[in-house]
């Protein structure tokens, strides 16, 4: 099996809202796609909390990311989580039926969740759209984008996740979000933090 074959399946960058109670939690997620004209199938990882409570609430909003996003929103909702923290704290959201939309998003959907599936490791949810909107001028992020251009990386309960090996003589390793830092990290200053999920330099493990 050639795990680069996958790497040419075509993915956006999004980030998947819910409620737990009265409080909004969301992730990350890449693997949504328009299934039928009203119907959207989302896959998220057991272990997030958001598939839990998008479970308990039968709800969620995706809204997608452009590439001009602000810095703020994938290091809080792709590396972190929401049993910890409030996620929407400091974001700039609009309300749509209860749900939190990213307002720096291109456009957002509403949906009801009609049908689960679910794997070892992923909760297949459906969602009917019930409501959806354009709200910014900026092109979609795709996944490619993402790894590519913002250099980015996939945290371990992504779908796509892979692993990352680093050809460069010494580096280290974010434990946080898996970022490869190449060459002695040891000559940043104090005040380094990961490009990625802007933790410290002290969540750096070295690897070779
Ligand atoms: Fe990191």
């Amino acid at each position: 099996m050639n795990n680069e074959v996958l790497k040419d399946f075509s993915y956006g960058v999004y980030v998947v809202s819910t409620v737990c109670g009265e409080r909004p939690t969301g992730c990350i997620v890449n693997a949504i796609m328009q299934v039928t004209y009203d119907t959207v199938a989302i896959s998220v990882h057991h272990d997030n909390f958001t598939n839990k409570c998008i479970k308990d609430s039968g709800k969620f909003a995706v809204s997608i990311l452009g590439v001009d996003v602000g810095e703020n929103i994938i290091p809080v909702f792709g590396f972190k989580s929401g049993r910890d923290i409030n996620k929407f704290e400091n974001i700039d959201t609009i309300n749509v039926k209860g749900l939190d939309i990213i307002s720096d998003s291109v456009g957002y959907v509403v949906c009801d969740v009609t049908d689960t599936l679910d794997t070892e490791t992923h909760t297949i949810f459906l969602g009917k759209i019930l409501e959806g909107e354009l709200l910014k001028d900026q092109i979609p992020m795709t996944y490619a984008y993402y790894h590519a251009v913002k250099k980015g990386i996939s945290p371990k309960n992504a779908p796509t996740y892979q692993e990352v090996v680093s050809k460069a003589k010494e580096a280290y390793r974010c434990k946080v979000c898996g970022y490869i830092y190449e060459g002695d990290l040891t000559k940043e200053p104090d005040t380094y933090v990961c490009p990625i999920c802007k933790q410290p330099k002290s969540v750096f493990e070295k690897i070779k």
